[in-house]
């Protein structure tokens, strides 16, 4: 991996759903690929979601989400193009006899969504009513596999989980958690979807495809039939594209305060 000779650091200001947000972010000055940014957007997330965390507390509400509660990992958690290249190298520098469980995992799920035919299902997906895409959802939740890194109802990778993971907390009961309808499942309101930013800056990159919802387990499969996209932008550049995607304005890179 190439070493990142200058950073930089900025201060974004937005305006989020009539929410002001201010934040400080240090971004590598040389051109790198997205996946390099994949620890700043992390962070972003977890920020966005610490908001919600916050506001849904001051509404005395409590998180109910915690370790040893992996209920929802048994649903599809769509990845972005650059989390699959990260996944799949997490899974490979994993020592043995861990690296062949998780690969065995994740085939076994692979296949068994692949002989329901589940992922035909996913053509077109992006198009497709909210109702459509729920039932798809729930179609898959019900087969109850679940996610090739939860060991003991907890995420073994809990430092590098995707970036939809992080979205994903309730103050819904956790008994409702397995099996979950619209009406009992009350989501921590997250004022932007980061998971969909990254997804829609990085979709199509990978060459050979243009798979836009990538379930995580299809990761390896991914990895292992198309090259990972190279193009380098700046940290600046890539900040810029994400919080377009964000808010649905330009980012103009004046509005970037170093
Ligand atoms: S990556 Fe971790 S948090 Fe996400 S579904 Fe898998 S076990 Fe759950």
């Amino acid at each position: 991996m190439k070493e990142i000779k200058e950073w930089v650091t900025g201060k974004v200001s937005l305006t989020i759903g009539g929410k002001p947000i201010n934040m400080e972010m240090t971004v590598p000055k040389d051109p790198v690929t997205v996946r390099r940014m994949l620890p700043v957007f992390r962070q972003l997330t977890n920020s966005f979601v610490g908001i919600g965390v916050g506001a849904a507390e001051a509404d005395g509400k409590e998180i109910s989400c915690k370790a040893g509660c992996g209920a929802c990992c048994r649903q599809p958690v769509p990845l972005a193009e650059t989390e699959v290249f990260e996944l799949a190298e997490l899974v490979e520098n994993m020592p043995e006899p861990r690296r062949t469980e998780i690969k065995e995992r994740f085939d076994k799920a692979f296949e068994h969504f692949a002989s329901k035919g589940w992922f035909e299902k996913l053509d077109g997906v992006a198009s497709m009513d909210k109702s459509v895409r729920h039932e798809i959802a729930i179609e898959y939740f019900s087969e109850q596999i679940a996610c090739p890194f939860l060991e003991d109802e907890s995420c073994s990778i809990h430092e590098n989980r995707p970036v939809a993971c992080r979205e994903y907390l309730v103050t819904s009961p956790a008994e409702h958690c397995s099996s979950p309808t619209a009406d009992t499942i009350e989501m921590v309101p997250i004022l932007a979807k980061p998971s969909v930013a990254l997804c829609r800056i990085t979709q199509s990159t990978t060459k050979g495809t243009s798979v836009r919802f990538v379930p995580l387990i299809t990761a390896l499969e991914i990895a292992r039939n198309y090259e990972e996209d190279q193009t380098e932008k700046s940290g600046e550049e890539w900040m810029a594209d994400f919080f377009t995607e964000l808010t649905h304005q330009e980012i103009p890179r004046e509005n970037t305060e170093k």
